[in-house]
């Protein structure tokens, strides 16, 4: 571990924020906003103060969307619900 790394861990405990290990590991639920609002705010914190996690959330951000392009789009559950409700009214009649 470089000098300067130790700096910037002994930097982030002393700040009470979460080291780069541990943001990165928050990366994919801070995306989706799946954190609890104080972990939330602690991620950010850090994402601000330190540029290689803004990178590695930049490029954590670019594969996430990436991947959500090939899943099919799903029927919104409303519509769903009426589509059903409305089947059912069809088959029911004489
Ligand atoms: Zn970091």
């Amino acid at each position: 571990m470089s000098v300067k790394t130790k700096f910037i861990r002994a930097m982030f405990a002393m700040m009470h924020l979460p080291t780069c290990e541990e943001v990165e590991q928050f990366a994919y639920d801070f995306l989706e906003g799946a954190l609890d609002s104080s972990t939330m705010k602690v991620v950010g914190r850090h994402l601000k103060a330190c540029k290689n996690c803004q990178r590695f959330i930049a490029a954590y951000r670019k594969t996430a969307s990436l991947g959500k392009t090939f899943q099919k789009p799903s029927l919104d559950p409303e519509f769903k619900e009426k589509l059903f409700e409305f089947l059912s009214h069809q088959g029911g009649r004489p």
